[in-house]
């Protein structure tokens, strides 16, 4: 599993602080973003690939009907960084691929901006793998039946960092019900790997004033990675 060394962590809390200010400080009340691991299938395969072709077909919630495409993700299986979504929206749906459309190209250029892309030490998927109706957020018992997919993304994949793009997929793994405000800024916890909750890029297009916010996220994930 990636980590990320305390001393590591503590001396870019101080540079970050040096070069922002209290900006990225502001709530350091504890949370309660902890969540007790889930038991491990042990039959579950060891790959990639294999893990694909053993969930696609899955109905274990309603979701598995009303689909077009099941969307797996798609990346580095190796990467060092992962990026969550909520869930595929209509592109997606469509395509059977996270992040297309407007969104998707704006996040190809973000990480172009940190000498990164979708095959290059980057794993993209989200917390289910089928589209809600209508978009509407996942609801908790979808979560219950297909986030175990995504720990298990994340078991094979090892990343050194998970970012949280948007409110919902950041609340949705930490299991807290708190602004996206109060979950920047702070390096969390998913199952024993760090985790960054931003701006989702489907949010930066309708306000593009958080694009200088993102960006400051984005150098800290850079920094966390390149370690
Ligand atoms: S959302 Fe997840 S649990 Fe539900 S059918 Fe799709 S893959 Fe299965």
């Amino acid at each position: 599993m990636g980590s990320v060394s305390p001393d590591a962590v503590s001396q870019y809390l101080k540079q970050t602080r040096e070069l922002f200010g209290d900006e990225l400080f502001l709530d350091q009340t504890p949370t309660s973003t902890k969540t007790e691991p889930k038991k491990m299938n042990p039959d579950l395969p060891s790959n990639i690939d294999g893990f694909y072709k053993q969930i696609h077909n899955c109905t274990r919630c309603a979701l598995g009907d009303s689909r077009t495409e099941f969307v797996f993700g798609v990346g580095d299986p190796k990467a060092s960084l992962v990026l969550v979504g909520e869930a595929p929206g209509e592109q997606e749906d469509l395509k059977g691929e996270p992040f297309v459309g407007r969104a998707g190209k704006l996040l190809d250029k973000i990480l172009t901006a940190i000498d990164r892309s979708r095959q290059k030490d980057v794993y993209i998927c989200n917390v289910l793998k089928c589209r809600p109706p209508k978009n509407r957020d996942p609801l908790p018992d979808e979560v219950a039946e297909c986030e175990p997919y995504l720990i298990h993304q994340i078991n094979l994949i090892q990343p050194k960092l998970i970012v949280a793009l948007g409110r919902v997929a950041g609340k949705t793994l930490l299991n807290v019900d708190k602004p996206l405000k109060s979950m920047r800024g702070i390096l969390h916890d998913y199952h024993g790997t760090p985790l960054i909750v931003t701006y989702h890029p489907a949010a930066l297009l309708r306000n593009p004033n958080w694009k200088p916010e993102t960006w400051k996220d984005f150098k800290w994930i850079r920094s966390i990675i390149d370690e």
